[in-house]
């Protein structure tokens, strides 16, 4: 295979969105490879890069937990492979998640985010927003921030690169190769994001 591979992880969630906006952003930028669902740790195995979409994040993670993707998905992210994970992805992507509402409960999570996260901060689907945002540390200094039923970011450790805030919440950020966004940057038009990770699994690979 020529090119790079990237993966969306398709257990639940908007995984068709991520799919095109990851092919969109290779073609606008002329990059080779292929884009595709990963399910099996199997597939996960062959990744360069993934992409974990939002949706519900005790379904994604307990079904990964079950067929062996967990454990897979933090063997690959222990040897660099880039992940982007955008809101229920960025929630199992940390080492410590609670419910606003609900506070603390058993989820599977990969762990590898050294971010503390709040659950659905911003409120329920009905008080789901837009918002003008900015992330100037990776070269984005203005994007469309979709928020739905959205985790925040209540404490970051050292090595986490904060990249965006809305109402002083942290919403986006950097931790080696792993992106976590509160927001959906799939369901913009926008392919600045996407396009930045898949230059990261291109200068990885
Ligand atoms: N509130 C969801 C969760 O906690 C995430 C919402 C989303 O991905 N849009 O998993």
């Amino acid at each position: 295979m020529t090119g790079i591979n990237i993966g969306v992880l398709a257990v639940q969630g908007d995984v068709a969105e991520n799919i095109s906006a990851i092919r969109m952003a290779m073609d606008d930028l002329g990059m080779e490879g292929v884009v595709s669902q990963v399910k099996t740790p199997e597939q996960i195995s062959d990744l360069d890069g993934l992409v974990i979409p939002g949706g519900e994040s005790t379904v994604i993670g307990t079904l990964s937990l079950i067929n062996g993707s967990m454990k897979k998905i933090k063997e690959k992210i222990a040897s660099g492979m880039p992940v982007l994970g955008t809101c229920a992805g960025m929630i199992l992507l940390s080492k410590k998640a609670k419910d606003r509402v609900v506070g603390e409960m058993e989820q599977p999570l990969l762990d590898y985010l050294d971010i503390k996260i709040e659950r659905n901060a911003f409120g329920r689907q009905k008080d789901s927003f837009e918002a003008e945002i900015s992330l100037e540390k990776i070269g984005i200094p203005k994007f469309r921030g979709v928020f739905i039923r959205a985790p925040s970011v209540v404490d970051a450790g050292k090595t986490v690169e904060v990249l965006s805030k809305v109402d002083e919440k942290i919403v986006a950020v950097k931790q080696g190769n792993i992106i976590g966004t509160s927001f959906h940057p799939e369901l913009t038009e926008d392919l600045a994001i996407h396009k930045y990770f898949v230059n990261l699994v291109q200068k990885k690979n």
